[in-house]
């Protein structure tokens, strides 16, 4: 179809045109300049822009990052600001987005994704608070001869549990009228979770001004989101400019800063390679099938797979079977048998099912098991695991969870579920535009059963929907012209 991606011969380029610094040890992460091997190669447009930005950004975090005096100096007006108000002005102090954890894997990685674009636009260093175990060995150092894993002393407690009731909010100190304050407080809490935007919590001023303004000379910021709000970057006009020739295109932000943050450790890198190279690498061609439920949106599963089905042959994703399951007929659909030789070679295609769910894998294998394709392919049909249910608190699950959506980023076709950020992630890592199941209307799988992406961007599911000049509700998906409605998700926005 229409995808700006395509398979050809050509020596690896493994910076993947300078996105990816050059300066790192390859084998203590094998992932990084190794993934690309696996996957369709890119069209999506890299700005010189872009890269110099990001080698920039790799300066200032080994200037500033952990380890370093600047670091310790800035902790230390942290500890003790009194003592220190005069330095805190000073613009050649180091100043940091700490990012906390939130929710499944999928949105803490778009969440991640848009504290670094924030990172980039505004001149500060982001840290990774780890929170607990399970985010160990999950991902490689993203920045070169630095690290960006908060240290354990941070003197800021209990980040996780931050909220809207959060005293040092920037939604509350707004609303006591501290906005402007001299000097700033030594640091500021951004809530960005999605319950944000209830009426009574201002932390959606974020995306205004009066945010910006208020968060701008502050030391330290502390960030919880469970949201890809990098679209909502696209609504402040400051940072206009600078997106603008960072990203040309606009339609690819996750794709390049996913590829550039996301390296899976050599941990999940090994399980990454033990599946592919056991069921995936011989298959001429690869579908990843992406099945996720959730509560809200209830469908039986019959109703879902009936869904799937149609979906997958209406569009051509995967044969269409034979009536009967006994026969001569059926020879065709046996590779390398006589009458198959006497024709074309079966194309072997392995469809990829992954999903919190055993039985939508097993009715797609044995769907092929029992009848022929029609036209002779032969197709296997894979599930890594079936875990029944989200434990994003633990690290082995966690690290199952990435190896999967690392595997679907290998797919040369997509098919997904609608509002997944697990797809998201998967999908965008490869620059590849999914069919998308769109989500039940009372229970019933609507028609058509699934839509061609109109990008490969994920959409911001809880956008501020505010008018920061008339300071009253607006429509988001209305406000600028390259941030539109989700097609998959109504009241989200994302980049087109
Ligand atoms: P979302 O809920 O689909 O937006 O995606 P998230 O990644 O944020 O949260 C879902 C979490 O459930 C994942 O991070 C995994 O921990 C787990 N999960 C959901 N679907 C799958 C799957 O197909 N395979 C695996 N291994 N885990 C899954």
């Amino acid at each position: 179809g229409a995808d700006p991606v395509v398979k050809v011969a050509q020596p690896h380029d493994r910076l993947l045109g300078g996105l990816l610094s050059p300066d790192f040890n390859d084998t203590s992460c094998l992932s990084r300049y190794r993934a690309s091997l696996y996957r369709r190669r890119s069209l999506h447009v890299l700005s010189s822009h872009l890269v110099s930005a990001l080698r920039r950004y790799e300066s200032l975090h080994r200037l500033c990052g952990p380890g370093t005096s600047a670091y310790e100096r800035a902790v230390a007006r942290l500890r003790s600001p009194s003592s220190s108000n005069t330095t805190s002005d000073a613009p050649s102090e180091c100043r940091y987005l700490v990012w906390t954890p939130h929710a499944g894997l999928g949105n803490r990685m778009l969440s991640i994704t848009s504290a670094f674009l924030y990172a980039l636009l505004t001149g500060r260093v982001l840290l990774f608070h780890r929170s607990g175990d399970d985010m160990k060995d999950l991902f490689c150092e993203p920045f070169p001869g630095a690290t960006w894993v908060l240290p354990e002393d941070f003197p800021i407690r209990g980040m996780e549990r931050f909220g809207i009731r959060t005293r040092e909010s920037l939604g509350n100190a707004l609303g006591r009228g501290e906005g402007g304050r001299d000097p700033p407080p030594p640091w500021m809490y951004v809530h960005l979770r999605h319950d944000y935007t209830r009426p009574g919590a201002s932390d959606r001023l974020f995306f205004c001004d009066d945010g910006q303004d208020a968060l701008r000379r502050v030391g330290w910021v502390v960030l919880l989101s469970d949201n890809y709000f990098v679209p909502g970057l696209f609504l402040i006009p400051r940072y206009e400019r600078e997106l603008s020739r960072m990203f040309p295109r606009r339609d690819a932000v996750f794709h390049h800063l996913g590829r550039y943050l996301f390296h899976p450790s050599n941990t999940v890198w090994g399980m990454v390679m033990r599946y592919h190279g056991s069921y995936l690498a011989k298959a001429e061609e690869r579908v990843g099938v992406q099945v996720r439920t959730f509560s809200w949106a209830p469908i039986s599963t019959d109703e879902l797979y009936g869904q799937i089905v149609s979906c997958a042959q209406g569009e051509n994703i995967l044969p269409r079977v034979r009536e009967s399951s006994s026969g001569s007929d059926n020879a065709t659909a046996i590779p390398g048998s006589r009458r198959q030789q006497q024709q074309r070679p079966a194309r072997r295609k392995a469809v990829l099912v992954v999903s919190l769910h055993g039985e939508y894998y097993e009715r797609i294998r044995d769907m092929y098991y029992e009848h022929g394709a029609v036209g002779g392919d032969a197709v296997s049909v894979f599930q890594p695991t079936h875990l029944g249910g989200q434990r994003s608190e633990e690290r082995m699950h966690n690290q199952k969870a990435l190896a999967e959506m690392m595997l679907l980023s290998f797919s040369d076709v997509a098919l997904t579920s609608a509002a997944s950020t697990f797809g998201y992630v998967s999908h965008g890592l490869a620059g590849l535009r999914p069919w998308v199941l769109m989500v039940p209307v009372r229970k019933k799988a609507p028609n058509p059963p699934c839509r061609l992406a109109a990008t490969v961007e994920p959409c911001f599911h809880t956008p501020p929907h505010y008018d920061c000049q008339a300071r009253t509700k607006g429509d988001n998906g209305k406000t600028v012209r390259h941030v539109r409605h989700c097609e998959d998700l109504k009241d989200g926005v994302q980049l087109v």
